[in-house]
């Protein structure tokens, strides 16, 4: 009998309120080929190329934190496939999945490059993955995404589901815009076989719109499904933030993400970095520790264990967004510094 291959033993980050890190999500590029209304001005600026880190930075950096316990890894943006040749730094980590001491290696993006890198990305073994979709409906696609194309956003998406490549869509729930498409996001996800999770707009970074007016709880979009559908909670929790339930007539699953309704924070288990090596502790908190110093002085990782250990030695223990009547933003970075 064949039996799966032992973890290595690797040290165990743990901060202070006793959770263990074993979760990094990584932001790959601040920038993006879509504007969404919620996530982006439409005239952004966009950090100068010469401040990344390169992927060479990103492998070592990522391959620093799989050394210290790190068992999954998300990549992601901005637009994680716009960056040029991402895919070297997918092959690069791969071979941590070979080895055993990665679980999982995956990726959260928009869907527009999925019908170029599909094939690519499960060769390199990444097995599922979260595509942002809010709608189904080509022009408020184009609305709120200021520039994006539905029809190639859905090829994207089968072409990843034609190469084994599990798919949960991501959603963020917004009044007057696509509150009343959810159930029939629902029926087509459930009837593709791909989960969908629903997410309430959180207040980062300064965009055009008032966020207040599109600000839609969760537990209401929850309460008109509950009409619709027989939803059962389900016990499983992935260490994240979402709950999710079953619902009987779909044979599918839907998790809802809700940081203004209720405090996820207690069972939180991940840290996230920027494309210029920041490491933010807490999505929903300023501190950060900056890695790209200690990464860039030696070519040994020692330094920058050290740096994330105390890093990590400083996570709090929660954030405290509220959606307030203002317009300004409770933290001033977008979603697309940190990656969601
Ligand atoms: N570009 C990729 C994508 O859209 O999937 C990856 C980065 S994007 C910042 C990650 C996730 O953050 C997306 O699912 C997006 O819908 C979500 N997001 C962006 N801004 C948000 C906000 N203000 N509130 C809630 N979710 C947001
Ligand atoms: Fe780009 Fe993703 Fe932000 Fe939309 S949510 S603008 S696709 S980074």
């Amino acid at each position: 009998m064949l039996h799966p291959p032992t973890r290595p033993a690797s040290p165990a980050l743990v901060d202070p309120f006793g959770r263990r890190i074993s979760y990094l999500r990584v932001s790959v590029t601040d920038r993006c080929d879509f504007r969404c209304l919620y996530c982006m001005a439409e005239d952004m600026t966009f950090l100068p190329k010469q401040e990344l880190l390169t992927l060479e930075e990103l492998d070592r950096l990522c391959s620093a934190f799989v050394g210290v316990g790190v068992r999954k890894l998300r990549i992601t943006g901005g637009e994680p496939l716009v960056r040029r040749n991402v895919m070297s730094l997918f092959r690069a980590l791969s071979r941590h999945l070979a080895s055993g001491a990665l679980e999982e290696l995956t990726l959260t993006t928009n869907g527009s490059q999925l019908g170029k890198y599909a094939a690519e990305l499960a060769d390199v073994g990444v097995r599922r993955i979260n595509v942002s979709l809010d709608t189904l409906d080509p022009d408020r696609f184009r609305h709120l995404t200021r520039r994006g194309d539905l029809a190639v956003v859905l090829a994207g998406i089968e072409a990843a589901d034609k190469a084994g490549i599990h798919i949960k869509i991501n959603a963020v729930a917004l009044k007057d815009q696509n509150e009343h498409e959810i159930p029939s996001l629902l029926e087509w996800c459930h009837a593709h076989g791909y989960d969908l999770t629903l997410i309430e707009t959180m207040p980062l970074g300064e965009v055009e719109a008032d966020r207040t007016e599109h600000y839609l709880p969760l537990d209401l979009v929850r309460a008109r499904l509950a009409e619709r559908y027989t939803l059962t909670d389900l016990p499983l929790r992935t260490g994240g933030p979402a709950r999710y339930v079953s619902v009987a007539e779909t044979g599918g699953r839907i998790g809802f993400i809700t940081p203004m309704t209720h405090n996820f924070c207690e069972a939180c288990n991940r840290v996230r970095v920027t494309c210029t090596g920041t490491l933010f502790m807490c999505l929903g908190q300023e501190d950060a520790a900056d890695l790209r110093a200690p990464l860039r002085a030696s070519e040994g990782d020692d330094l920058l264990q050290a740096a994330i250990a105390e890093a990590i030695g400083r996570k709090p223990k929660g954030h405290d967004f509220v959606i307030g009547r203002a317009r300004a933003p409770a933290l001033a970075r977008h979603m697309s510094t940190t990656g969601g």
